[in-house]
């Protein structure tokens, strides 16, 4: 896969091609605005377009991307405000990741972005047991962010299933059913809020993120309203663990094809913690990381000052 990284620094676009080479994907790299513009020539397969550069502002590039490609475009910025990622998101960036970020997240991201910007692969053949879908198409809320890179003709999704813990959701029918097969009776925003989430299982989606699709730009408002509506949706579908909170992101809907939940579940309202939170893996340098430890120092040499 051919991924463009438009960055002006070149320590950080360094690390960056160092750590996407390893996996696999094939770097391009320009330094301007300019240069990513000449280099859309190329055809990658996604854009990450960070947002400070030296000549244009990284919207524009967004922007002028847009009008002659539907490349999947990631926007990489420092720029924490809600408004300017929503800005992104509306001039057509798929998605964005506010530095500085997990490198691992930002590859879940660009497998996301890139698999949901491929033609459905799921009209199963007739007689094919139903697929686990891993929530590619996700046209309903590709196009919430501009519409950038749906898939090209995209009609083919219909049937489109996406199961875990025995759950199963129908995304066209919009029919959820419980792993004791009882129909499960949603609200048309929480069912809004799980079929987002299910674009995409197992990937961490952003507070923000889920509040601007299901609800559009009233955001500050939504925070509580997205509360609300992940307890409802834990309880109306008996597993807290189907919807899971990965605590200072955001939420995600459990890994397609999880088992379903054992008989004893764990408290209501427990929170998940992601088994890669807790041992993050060798070798994958995760950006707060290097945070971390510094704090860790810091603290220990306190310590040995008041002893
Ligand atoms: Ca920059």
């Amino acid at each position: 896969m051919r991924l463009l990284i438009v960055e002006d620094d070149d320590r950080v676009a360094a690390a960056l091609s160092a750590v996407l080479g390893r996996h696999g994907f094939d770097i391009v790299r320009a330094r301007t605005a300019a240069r990513a513009l000449d280099l859309m020539h190329t055809r990658p397969d996604l854009v990450l377009l960070d947002l400070g550069l030296p000549d244009r502002d990284g919207f524009e590039v967004c922007n002028r991307i847009r009008k002659v490609s539907n490349t999947p475009v990631i926007m990489v910025t420092a720029r924490a405000e809600l408004s300017a990622r929503i800005h992104g998101l509306y001039l057509g960036a798929d998605d964005y990741i506010v530095k500085p970020y997990d490198l691992r997240e930002l590859i879940a991201r660009i497998h996301a972005v890139v698999r949901r910007s491929r033609p459905d692969p799921l009209a199963p053949a007739e007689g094919d047991p139903v697929p686990s879908a891993t929530g590619a198409g996700g046209k309903n809320a590709a196009s919430a962010a501009g519409g950038g890179a749906g898939p090209a003709g995209g009609t083919g999704a219909v049937g489109r299933v996406v199961e875990t813990r025995g759950l199963r959701i129908r995304l066209d029918s919009r029919e959820v059913t419980a792993p004791d097969g009882r129909t499960v009776a949603l609200t048309r925003k929480e069912f809004d809020l799980l079929a987002e989430l299910a674009r995409a299982p197992g990937v961490v989606f952003r507070r923000e993120q889920l509040i601007s699709e299901v609800w559009g730009s009233s955001v500050q408002s939504a925070s509580r309203t997205l509360e609300v509506h992940v307890a409802s949706l834990r309880a109306k579908l008996g597993d807290p663990c189907v919807v899971q909170t990965v605590r200072g992101v955001g939420y995600r809907l459990a890994a397609a094809g999880a088992p379903a939940p054992p008989a004893a579940l764990p408290a209501p309202g427990a929170e998940y913690v992601p088994p890669d939170a807790r041992h993050p893996r060798a070798g994958e340098p995760a950006a707060g990381d290097a945070v971390a430890r510094g704090e860790l120092a810091a603290a220990a040499a306190k310590r040995r000052r008041r002893t």
